[in-house]
């Protein structure tokens, strides 16, 4: 455990669910972690107990990736964890593959509607398209003309092109809308939907105090690594840092000692203070990249050295450059970076 994260309190210990089952974290709200294939290996999932047009049942808070293995942990819960009830719902708090992957076959399966956000539905739905989806040709350039030049990982990053297709192959075709501040009635509580931005589309994240607090935050506020908030190519002059920041601060008005359900991690009180270390981490970040800028003109990728001290994969590299310039950007709109396209066709940022 890093220092900061000692600051946070774990009250379920070291309790983890076993694949396959759940474990409650207040009356009526079950815990489920499904597999990842990837370095941050799992996903936290959400079970409420629920009535819904007269019938009572379960409202799943986001899916798991497409793939067989979650597929069949879902059964194993279906079998094990639903009381012999029917999943009611779909909640989806954004549109990254590990949250709404299976969300076609799981409302397909219980004959239940997906609830979003209609920003993240029509995102999800685009880039489940396999031609024109995110990614491939358009991402390459991108990268290259923020100084992601080497051949190899510009071919690397070309071929996957279908990268969000692959592991969204499928969205439903209809959808419930969810907005900010709508109120939702599941199992007794209402929930309150609360928008986040900067890290997807319209993130959206449900607060209650019925019971005590609790907020179900998806990827907006993780007790262990930061929440990803990246430039990409889809929207090349994004600034999406600023919105990030915005977003939890507006979490802080919610009570201190509010349980916080993250996407990954274990459930955790510390609601502001780990607010505070995310504020103060991109501050360091800003910090580091206008002192990086003020020796010389910088790329993104010039940058990836200073703000990232291992060594990266190509995946990891993708990440890096798109938050290497969501810190760039931040400086640029706000007026202390000025940028300029070399004769090479990259641009680097400098001090205005
Ligand atoms: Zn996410």
């Amino acid at each position: 455990m890093n220092p900061q994260e000692q600051r946070l309190e774990y009250p379920l210990g070291e309790r983890l669910p076993p694949p396959g089952a759940s474990l409650e974290v207040a009356p009526g709200l079950r815990w489920v972690r499904m597999g990842l294939p990837f370095a941050l290996d799992h996903i936290n999932l959400w079970l409420l107990r629920d009535r819904l047009d007269g019938r009572e049942g379960w409202t799943l808070v986001d899916c798991g990736i497409a793939n067989d293995a979650t597929r069949q942990a879902w059964e194993q819960v279906f079998d094990r964890e639903l009381e012999g009830l029917p999943v009611l719902r779909v909640i989806v708090t954004h549109m990254h593959p590990d949250h709404i992957g299976l969300a076609h076959w799981l409302t397909e399966r219980w004959g239940c509607r997906l609830w979003i956000s209609a920003t993240d539905y029509n995102a999800a739905r685009l880039g489940s398209l396999r031609a024109g989806g995110h990614g491939g040709d358009s991402a390459a350039a991108f990268f290259a003309s923020h100084g992601l030049t080497d051949p190899l990982s510009v071919e690397r990053v070309r071929q996957r092109g279908n990268y969000y297709a692959s592991m969204v192959p499928r969205v439903p075709e209809q959808f419930r809308r969810l907005m900010h501040d709508q109120v939702l009635r599941i199992g007794g509580r209402d929930w309150r939907c609360i928008a986040g931005y900067g890290h997807a589309p319209e993130h959206i994240s449900l607060y209650t105090e019925d019971g005590g607090p609790l907020l179900i935050a998806g990827d907006m506020l993780l007790p262990r690594i930061s929440t990803n908030v990246s430039v990409f190519d889809l929207e090349p002059e994004g600034n999406p840092l600023p919105l990030y920041l915005a977003s939890i601060q507006g979490l802080c008005s919610l009570h201190e000692d509010t349980l916080v359900l993250p996407s990954h991690g274990r459930p955790f009180l510390g609601l502001h203070e780990r607010v505070r270390q995310l504020q103060a981490h991109h501050a360091e970040r800003l910090h580091e990249v206008m002192q990086a800028c003020s020796s010389a003109p910088r790329s993104a990728a010039d940058l990836l050295g200073v703000m990232f001290k291992r060594p990266l994969d190509l995946h990891q590299t993708t990440f890096a450059m798109g938050e290497a310039l969501a810190h760039l950007h931040a400086l640029w709109f706000e007026g202390r970076l000025e940028r300029r396209l070399g004769e090479d066709g990259v641009w680097r940022f400098a001090n205005a």
